[in-house]
């Protein structure tokens, strides 16, 4: 068998990190004897425990293996069939799930908002609620929103607010997906209950993967009457984990400590560094402020092929486009000045040799 040689880091998703030791740790002790299955574990316990202190009040916390399932499964049970979502164009839930939100809630039509840095604009929602109230257009029921947003960008504490007033006023409901939610708790510096609950948020599909776990999400119900049944629709869904310790456990490996903000820290100074040595070549076009984890620049043609060509990989088709850097708990400034010398090599030297 051909052996399969460790890879260097890359800046193409957060996702190609690999486990953190903290929740590695926590799933060689979960790995000590057995547990009883399906959730009915102390593992299971003490991560919805924790995430309950985190949050300061009594949510109702269940595990799924991703986060389409977490978004998908979490507005479905918001939703009949004949409602609306209202969600940012370039949400994942619109343009990287495939559809599962339809999928699973049955036919509920997702109708997208526009607005700034992936935000969604609040004058947007009265809009779209008012432009068709009749009987043969689906009706509005639920808002959902990413923090942080597909393009490396933090809803502010307000921001919220004001989403979580206009559900308000027009009966809607409101869903956080959170797959960066530990990014955007670092880059507030708040405490987790003022960008959710407090704001408005019914359910907050918590991210554990690109953060450090190694596969599992958070599904966090601060309305506790929406989780109504919820593991029946997790189960059918065939998201309910035989050996569900294997999803908790590293969840109180993150959490217990602070290991969770330390990491979403350390990944966003990461994106820092990146942005401001970025920021200061020639022919680098910064598409976004750094708020979180990610970085977009505009490069010329020739310099992206030249990164690829010497390994480097990165997307150029994520959010409004450009390339987009992602860096990760484990990413090292060392990783950086690698990248940003290659990248240097393919622009124009300031001082052009003479012959
Ligand atoms: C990665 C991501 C998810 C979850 O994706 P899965 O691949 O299904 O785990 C959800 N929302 C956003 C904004 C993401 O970046």
């Amino acid at each position: 068998m051909k052996t399969i040689l460790a890879a260097r880091r890359q800046f193409a998703s957060d996702n190609n990190a690999g486990i953190c030791p903290e929740a590695w740790r926590a799933l060689d002790e979960a790995n000590q004897g057995h547990a009883r299955g399906y959730g009915d574990d102390l593992w299971t316990e003490k991560a919805a425990d924790l995430i309950r202190e985190i949050f300061q009040t009594d949510c109702e916390v269940f595990f799924v293996f991703n986060g389409t399932a977490a978004n998908s499964l979490a507005l479905a049970s918001l939703c009949q069939s004949y409602h609306s979502i209202l969600c940012h164009e370039i949400a994942h839930v619109e343009t990287d799930e495939c559809g599962a939100p339809e999928f699973f809630s049955n036919g509920t039509k997702v109708l997208l908002l526009t607005g700034e840095n992936g935000k969604i604009d609040p004058a947007g929602i009265e809009r779209m609620v008012k432009r068709r109230t009749d009987i043969h257009f689906p009706k509005p029921r639920v808002i959902s929103v990413t923090q942080a947003t597909e393009v490396g960008m933090v809803y502010s504490i307000d921001e919220l607010k004001a989403i979580g007033e206009a559900a308000k006023e027009f009966g809607l409901k409101l869903h956080m997906d959170g797959a960066r939610f530990a990014n955007a708790v670092a880059s507030l510096q708040v405490a987790p209950s003022e960008i959710t609950w407090k704001a408005g948020v019914d359910v907050l599909c918590f991210g554990g993967t690109k953060n450090g776990t190694h596969v599992g999400e958070a599904v966090v119900f601060f309305n506790r009457a929406l989780a109504n049944e919820f593991d029946y629709r997790c189960k059918q869904a065939g998201q309910l984990a035989s050996k569900m310790r294997f999803l908790s456990a590293p969840w109180v490996g993150m959490l217990q400590d602070g290991a969770w903000l330390s990491h979403a820290r350390h990944a966003n100074a990461m994106a820092e560094e990146l942005f401001d040595q970025l920021k200061a070549l020639p022919g680098i076009r910064i598409l976004f402020p750094r708020q979180a984890n990610a970085v977009f620049a505009e490069l010329p043609e020739h310099v992206i092929a030249g990164l690829r060509d010497r390994g480097w990989m990165f997307y150029t088709f994520i959010g409004k486009g450009g390339c987009r850097f992602m860096c990760s708990w484990d990413t090292t400034k060392e990783d950086i000045n690698a990248f940003v010398a290659d990248l240097k090599s393919f622009l124009p030297t300031p001082f052009p040799k003479t012959s």
